[in-house]
């Protein structure tokens, strides 16, 4: 019998983390792949937040910092909150974490308890499961339609609440599919939760300034519910820092203490030196996201191009983040050329790595069966010459 716990035989491994470690072997025997399963900025680092860590060495910040963070960093936070959201947060309702997905598990693991049922809006991000199984809570999907951007309705959340729901999920803009809430859809959303006052949100905004449509709009804002909202965000994506390890959440002062509590068990909060560039960056304001994006944008627009001329590749336009998200069912049991049949997603995302030599992640790992997703962080002439093999290969499915 195994040694290992319940809870982690019950958890799966993330499945994108899989798909790059299965592309990173076929690299390592000298094969040309391109990697588009992978949700990582291909940005350096802003150089004014590289110079600010180096600064914090010479200047000796290498201590344990609190476990919420430092609090000229919790500060510039509200300030941000403030001054892109109009959201009003004191210092100690913010929690600075190993990532934005630590705020989350921080979230999660604080607030669920055992057969409590947690609603996750699918498509979702591959870590939010798993964080509630963590949880020992009951993960229910509840999934967009196509029509919709796949973005889950009001009426839909309406018909899954049950007396035991505690919690809800999302990402908007939206990892895997691009989709991001308006103002107007988040605000039905609220009237529901008003009316269920054992329901919390959380609402993760970690792509908040990859968004092509212009307004950004946060569940927070809605004062009957702002007191059950927990907004999470973080440096990842924003401004390209993913291995830094820094994000964050806002939340009611009782919640955000209970996660400080959580982090001081577990990691006693995040990276000194990450911290300090941290603050740099949010002083810098966002003028170096609004380069990347534009960046982001081109080759959305140019992956889409090229995507509409292959057939059954079904693929809603994102309003943000940087990935497509195709519906692809219409290349299930079709022949591959060594006559095995393409069965599932994830039949046909290893087919794709293997003749087309480009990686990407089946639907499976995001609700969503019938759908891959494909990042578009990559640069516009390795993006071509992706799609265009991939356009090549699904043609040699019989
Ligand atoms: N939330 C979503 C929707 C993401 O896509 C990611 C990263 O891929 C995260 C959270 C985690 O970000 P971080 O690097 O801040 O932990």
């Amino acid at each position: 019998v195994s040694p290992l716990s319940h809870r982690l035989l019950a958890m799966n491994e993330s499945a994108t983390i899989a798909m790059v470690k299965k592309a990173r072997e076929l690299m390592a025997k000298g094969i040309d792949i391109i990697n588009l399963s992978f949700g990582e900025p291909d940005f350096q680092t802003p150089q004014y937040i590289k110079d600010a860590a180096k600064q914090a060495l010479d200047d000796g910040y290498t201590f344990y910092t609190p476990v919420p963070g430092i609090p000229e960093l919790r500060q510039a936070i509200c300030d941000k909150f403030k001054r892109d959201n109009q959201l009003d947060f004191q210092p100690n309702q913010i929690v600075v974490s190993t990532g934005a997905k630590q705020a989350l598990a921080n979230a999660v693991l604080s607030l669920v308890n055992p057969g409590e049922e947690v609603i996750v809006f699918a498509p979702y991000w591959v870590s939010y499961e798993e964080m509630v199984k963590l949880a020992e809570g009951v993960p229910v999907t509840l999934v967009g339609t196509l029509e919709n951007e796949y973005k889950v309705t009001a009426a839909q959340l309406e018909a899954a609440i049950t007396p035991r729901t505690k919690l809800i999920m999302y990402s908007s803009p939206c990892n895997p599919t691009g989709a991001v809430f308006s103002r107007e859809e988040l605000g039905e959303i609220a009237e529901v939760l008003a009316r269920h006052p054992q329901v919390y949100a959380l609402a993760d905004e970690i792509y908040e300034y990859i968004n092509f449509v212009g307004e950004h709009a946060s569940l927070a804002h809605f004062e009957a519910i702002k007191d059950r909202v927990i907004t999470v965000n973080g440096f990842s994506k924003g401004y390209a820092m993913t291995g830094w390890r820094l994000g964050y959440l806002a939340a009611r002062q009782d919640i955000a203490a209970a996660c400080e509590k959580m982090q001081s068990q577990i990691t006693s909060g995040t990276c000194s030196i990450a911290q300090r560039a941290g603050l740099a960056a949010l002083r810098g304001g966002r003028s170096s996201a609004d380069e990347m994006v534009a960046a982001y944008r081109r080759r959305r627009d140019l992956v889409l191009d090229i995507v509409k001329d292959i057939p059954g590749f079904n693929t809603p336009t994102p309003s943000g983040a940087f990935y497509i998200f195709p519906e692809v069912s219409a290349y299930f049991n079709r022949l591959a050329p060594d006559g095995s049949t393409i069965a599932t997603s994830m039949d046909l995302a290893l087919y794709l790595l293997n003749d087309a030599h480009v990686s990407a992640v089946s639907g499976d790992a995001f609700g969503a069966p019938e759908c891959m997703r494909f990042s578009t962080a990559a640069a516009d002439d390795k993006l071509v010459e992706a799609f265009r093999r991939i356009k090549a290969s699904l043609a040699k499915l019989g």
